[in-house]
This record gives C-alpha cells, structure tokens and sequence, in this order.
C-alpha cells in the first residue's frame, strides 16, 4: 500500500503530526494543512488520492471545502475527521460527497484499515461502490449506505454503523476468502476487543437482513477453517 498520495487536513498539530507520522511509516505519500482554504488548494492542485478533512477548521471549513472539491469534481476519496459532538450529519456528509468519517478520538490502526478498503475501492475492484453509488444491489436486496437501511421484499430495515462497516469490507474484498483476524483488524480496530465470534454474530445479523433464506446463505458464505466470502450476485446454496 505505498506510494498513494494523501492530503491531512486538520488544524490541531499534534493529532495532524501523528497522522503524518503513521501515514508516512505506512508508505503513503503525505501533504498536509492546517487551515481549510489551504487544504483545498493543495486537494484542487494536487488531486491526492485520499483526502483526510478535519470538520472545524480556521478560514474555511471541512463540509465548505468537500462542497468545493466536488463542485470541481475532485475524485479524491474524502474521509472526515469528526469530533465525537460536533455537527456531523453523516447524511449530510454523504450527501457532500464524503466516502466515509471517523469519529475523534480514532485509533490510527481503524483509520489505516479504513483507507485500504476504500483506496481498493478508488483503484476500481469494488464496482459496487464506484462513483456515486450509495445503493448497492445485493441479490434482491438494496443496501442504501446513505439511510442506514436495506431494502427487500417492500420491507426496510435499519443497519447498526458496525453493519454497514462489515457489509462495506465486504462489498471492498468481494469474492476473497476473508480470514476472522483480518476482518477484525479492518472493520473493529485496536481499542475494542472483539472475538471471532463476534464477527459470526454479525454475519448471522446481516444474513437476517440480506439473505432470501438465511440458514442457506448466497451471498455470505462461511468459509470453512478461515472465515468469510461475499459475492454480491449470489451463488447457489449448498
Ligand atoms: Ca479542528
């Protein structure tokens, strides 16, 4: 995962310096700002493949400077950095373009895991996500990322973030064998402490919702002795 270019905009140095610091170890190649009128100069003149924007910024902030860099149809991933109270709309986010946000304080190891997944997603191997897609076809059922909700048969149902986070790994690594241990590391992250069961116990709530018969899955297989398998068209149950 080197050599992907990504722009940190955020005002506060030391939460900016540790990003810098761990993006560089990973390889990524860094520019950052500490103001949003910067921020969006450097994104229109550089067009990184990643954007990380802070929310409050001095001189202009996050959502204007997302408003802006669609408006100039910047096609950089745009992850916002959100403080646990502040106005963030997720669906207002979405709706500005964000592809996704954390919430302050983040753990690094979450914001990493996130990154892959959706620079996987930018280099084009997740078409379910691609472009504005913020519904996604699964079998019979319709995922809309930007309502919390599936649909199937007439019937909504809600998906809890944790949900949405796992079906989004998912749709990411469609149609690879997924070990437990690196789901976990990418969906969950440092400062939980989840079990592998904990992600079955999720699977069998997704299949709830997405599966025409859950006890015989099509779309989310069980890997037997590793993990998981998604494909979104569905494969005949065994
Ligand atoms: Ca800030």
């Amino acid at each position: 995962m080197s050599g992907l270019r990504v722009l940190v905009v955020e005002d506060e140095e030391p939460i900016r310096m540790a990003l810098v610091d761990a993006l560089e170890h990973e390889g990524y190649v860094v520019t950052q700002a500490a103001d949003g009128a910067r921020g969006l100069e450097l994104a229109l003149r550089e067009a990184p493949d990643i954007v990380l924007l802070d929310l409050m910024l001095p001189k202009r902030d996050g959502f204007s400077v997302l408003r802006a860099l669609r408006e100039d149809r910047l096609q950089s991933v745009v992850i916002v950095l959100s403080a646990r109270g502040e106005e963030w709309d997720r669906v207002q986010g979405f709706e500005y373009g964000a592809d996704d946000y954390v919430v302050k304080p983040f753990s690094i190891r979450e914001l990493l895991g996130r990154m892959r997944a959706l620079s996987r997603r930018a280099e084009g191997s997740a078409p379910g996500l691609s472009g504005d897609a913020r519904r996604v076809r699964i079998g019979d059922a319709v995922v809309d990322f930007a309502a919390y909700c599936v649909e199937r048969g007439g019937a909504r149902e809600g998906l809890s973030r944790r949900e949405m986070e796992l079906l989004r790994h998912f749709l990411a690594h469609e149609g690879e064998a997924l070990e437990r241990g690196d789901i976990l590391d990418a969906v969950w992250g440092r400062d939980e402490d989840p079990t592998t069961r904990t992600i079955d116990m999720h699977v069998l709530k997704l299949r709830r919702k997405l599966e025409p018969d859950p006890e015989r899955p099509r779309h989310l297989l069980t890997v037997h002795g590793k993990g998981y398998r998604f494909t979104r068209r569905g494969e005949e149950p065994r």
